[in-house]
């Protein structure tokens, strides 16, 4: 089976979590599958290989479990990008609407250099709304984005308000 029928077959739909009426995505036995981890990984890795990428930046926490074997398959830096109050030194941040309410993300000032060409990479692609929130950020910091990573996209939602422009390699849709 192709990659994508393997993440689908090993992903676990849990209803009402973490609230009635939220199907949730648990992808917890995707990373149990050690052959399909390691494919996952593989898989981004030959994607971004030549694309001469200088560091990997992984959104908590889920982001952090596949960027990780990634930033490491491409031999460069995993950088965090993280919720508020979690990063110690000098950080920039940014704070996104949610459906309700707001959130934030912050990264250390240090953590990219201008020009350095980076990938975003994150578990799921939903309303788009942490990734847009985490390219901002990475763009403050003067990092060229080269794509966003996810390993499932809700389709439905139609991620950052665009249509998939192609059946995406590094997306698996969901309806
Ligand atoms: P977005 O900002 O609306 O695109 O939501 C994406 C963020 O919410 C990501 O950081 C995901 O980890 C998280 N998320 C939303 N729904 C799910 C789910 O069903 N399973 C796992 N993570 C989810």
């Amino acid at each position: 089976a192709n990659l994508i029928d393997r993440i689908e077959a090993t992903l676990r739909d849990v209803p009402d979590f973490p609230k009635e009426g939220i199907l949730f995505k648990d992808i917890t036995p995707v990373l149990q599958d050690g052959a399909l981890f390691n494919d996952i990984t593989e898989h981004f890795r030959a994607r971004y290989a030549d694309q001469k990428i200088d560091a990997v930046l992984g959104i908590e926490s889920r982001g952090f479990i596949f960027g990780a074997p990634l930033a490491n398959a491409l031999g460069v830096g995993l950088v965090l990008v993280r919720k508020p109050g979690k990063l110690p030194a000098d950080k920039v941040g940014i704070d996104y609407e949610l459906e309700y309410g707001t959130d934030r993300l912050e990264m250390h000032s240090d953590a990219v250099k201008p020009g350095q060409r980076v990938v975003v990479i994150d578990d799921l692609l939903a309303t788009g709304g942490t990734a847009s929130a985490t390219v901002s950020l990475a763009k403050e910091l003067g990092a060229e984005v080269v794509e966003c990573a996810f390993l499932i996209e809700l389709g439905f939602l139609a991620g950052c308000g665009t249509e998939p422009q192609e059946p995406s390699l590094d997306a698996t849709q969901h309806q």
